[in-house]
């Protein structure tokens, strides 16, 4: 049911962050604004009826312009069709089925564009031309931003970032290949290196994360900030291997900002600190001087205020 709501001025769109294990949804304004947001643990097997069921919620009496959805996976925004998720169990009908659901205008974006423009609307991006942004979270994700446009390249896919090789004798990624970055700096990654060393290197088990066999992610990052070298060890060496990534972008891009965003980076510069270390000894000097590496700045909002600013978009706002 569409309620017009009295103010038409304050137009409200709702974006939705499906890139964790938690949905997360929200009013969002033409600004960017966040009014309200919802969180559930994600029904990945009914997500159309979970989206619907949240956005329903979300409405009430409010006017709803459009919906923008950000999602792990291969997705072309203009036909919502999405071509590969490693994360979501999405079937070829997905974007009709939720379009048809909410009957609202929809947008289907890769979560770490979404988050990017988030960031350079917003964020840690502003006042910048060009930026690379890195999702560090349950996978890894990259998002290049030129002149306000997303740089999608030749078929929609580009900025494909976690699945650079990283270690040639690596382990299998999801996508195929193997050593990507996203097999040892994704947050589940970082718990199967820590997990694995932790209990075959009995001079580790000193460390607190010894005493509870089912850590997290988060674990590892306040362990880290307690002071325990083995934490602070495993981070240290994460970051490392992102910094190896992060100089071939600049190399390559030149871009005047890097932002590394995710829920890897909850570790703040005890990550960011090695990552530039490592950045700036394997990159061309002249280039990593006029780039800046930063942390992003939304949070856990980044994915759906871009999702919903670029429904506003699409939609016409
Ligand atoms: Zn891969």
């Amino acid at each position: 049911m569409q309620a017009d709501g009295p103010n038409q001025a304050e137009k409200s769109y709702i974006g939705v962050d499906l890139s964790g294990p938690t949905l997360r949804a929200a009013l969002v304004s033409a600004a960017g604004e966040v009014a309200r947001v919802l969180e559930a643990p994600l029904e990945r097997e009914q997500l159309v009826e979970q989206i619907a069921r949240v956005v329903a919620d979300l409405r009430g009496g409010t006017s709803v312009e459009a919906l923008g959805v950000g999602l792990p996976g291969l997705v072309d925004p203009r036909t919502g069709r999405v071509h590969f998720s490693t994360d979501l169990p999405l079937r070829e009908e997905f974007y009709a089925d939720l379009a048809g659901a909410t009957g609202l205008p929809l947008l289907l974006e890769n979560d770490a564009n979404a988050a990017a423009y988030g960031e350079y609307v917003l964020g840690a991006g502003r006042a910048s031309q060009s930026i690379f942004y890195v999702m560090l979270g349950y996978g890894i994700g990259g998002a290049l931003i030129f002149d306000g446009q997303i740089w999608r390249g030749a078929s929609g896919f580009a900025g494909e970032f976690g699945h650079i090789t990283i270690d040639p004798d690596g382990i299998q990624c999801a996508c195929g290949n193997v050593g990507c970055l996203e097999t040892v700096a994704s947050a589940p990654n970082i718990v199967r290196r820590t997990h694995e060393r932790l209990f075959r290197d009995s001079t580790s088990s000193l460390s607190k994360l010894a005493v509870n066999r089912d850590f997290t992610v988060s674990d590892i990052t306040r362990e880290a900030r307690n002071g325990d070298d083995f934490a602070l060890l495993m981070i240290e060496r994460t970051g490392r291997y992102i910094g190896t990534a992060i100089a071939a972008i600049i190399n390559l891009l030149n871009v005047e900002r890097i932002i590394l965003g995710g829920i890897v980076m909850e570790a703040g510069e005890l990550l960011l600190d090695p990552i530039i270390r490592e950045a700036r000894r394997r990159s061309f000097q002249p280039c990593f001087e006029t780039t800046q590496i930063v942390a992003a700045q939304l949070g856990l909002d980044s994915v759906l205020i871009g999702a919903a600013l670029l429904a506003a978009q699409k939609a016409g706002a």
